[in-house]
């Protein structure tokens, strides 16, 4: 990459709003550095994406001469916020490059929601870049009939997450989406009902409403005769605690599973969903195995947290 594809934030020019949102991200992140790329990153929903590196490093790409600059870069400062907050994200287990991506787009648009929530609220100048997606959406839709290829699923996650991002317009616009694409229409809608059902702000709500997200796109694959993902079981999202489950022993708040290669999962009693994986290394025999299952079975969750470096946050 050449170096004038690449600028730190505070290069950049920023508006009053985007100093006041980089003024709360920064003092949370060590540094944010622009790359402007020409890769296709159309499938990350708003031509853009946030990519968290080690030590609290954070790139974010964006393509050259980006028309809607102050909705995609204030976009991608939130994703950071919300991920240094604790918001939920996916780590891929054991799953297909594809399903990955679309899992990922169904995390983000979840995600999305808080994220326009922010932007109107902190007087982003967002409305132009959201009427013309729309307008885009509305009349350059392809048609799809059935679902069944990875195309067809980025598709319809992709119009969910449209649908996410018209908010208030979306009344305008839904008339021609339907008439091009009924069926394509018909599916995204059961997703956006699963996230518009009832409101959801912190990173404990918005856990729950991913996985309920999760199940929900299992109906749909089984209503089309097709196998199910089991994205609960295949990603592995981070367990929100109570302050009080925080002393439980891992086996009061975990039920756990173990594969031939001797990873171990942790799979949470409330929900089923997959929350921690752990590789355990230099074991000889079965015993070895049991004895470290058993060890962490008997930490408390903290120290599960604690022994997988993982940073947490707690509910109520
Ligand atoms: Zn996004």
């Amino acid at each position: 990459m050449k170096n004038c594809n690449r600028m730190n934030i505070e290069d950049l020019e920023l508006s009053v709003p985007m100093k006041e949102l980089y003024n709360e991200v920064s003092p949370l992140i060590n540094k944010i550095e622009i790359v402007y790329t020409e890769n296709d990153l159309s499938y990350s929903g708003v031509g853009a994406r946030a990519i968290k590196l080690p030590n609290r490093d954070w790139e974010i790409e964006l393509r050259k001469d980006e028309p809607f600059m102050e909705y995609v870069l204030s976009h991608e400062l939130l994703h950071i916020l919300l991920d240094t907050k604790g918001y939920p994200n996916v780590s891929k287990i054991d799953i297909s490059k594809k399903r990955w991506k679309i899992a990922q787009l169904l995390t983000n648009t979840i995600l999305h929601k808080i994220i326009i929530k922010k932007q109107l609220k902190r007087g982003f100048e967002i409305e132009d870049a959201r009427k013309e997606m729309l307008r885009d959406v509305a009349d350059n839709w392809p048609t799809i009939r059935v679902l069944g290829d990875y195309g067809s699923f980025r598709d319809l996650v992709t119009l969910v997450s449209f649908m996410i991002e018209a908010e208030d317009y979306l009344d305008r616009y839904i008339g021609r989406i339907k008439e091009n694409n009924l069926f394509l229409y018909e599916h995204a809608e059961r997703i956006y009902k699963e996230i518009y059902d009832e409101p959801y702000d912190s990173p404990y709500s918005t856990r729950k409403r991913l996985v309920r997200v999760f199940k929900a796109f299992d109906d749909l694959l089984k209503d089309n005769n097709l196998p199910q993902w089991k994205l609960f079981e295949k990603l592995s999202v981070v367990y929100i605690p109570s302050t009080w489950e925080l002393q439980l022993s891992v086996s009061q708040v975990f039920d756990d599973a173990t594969n031939q290669n001797n990873d171990l999962f942790f799979y949470a009693k409330s929900d089923g969903q997959l929350s921690f994986a752990f590789e355990i290394k230099d074991v000889e025999s079965y015993k070895e195995v049991e004895i470290e299952i058993n060890k962490r079975r008997n930490m408390t969750v903290e120290g599960l947290f604690n022994e997988s470096n993982t940073e947490y946050v707690t509910h109520n």
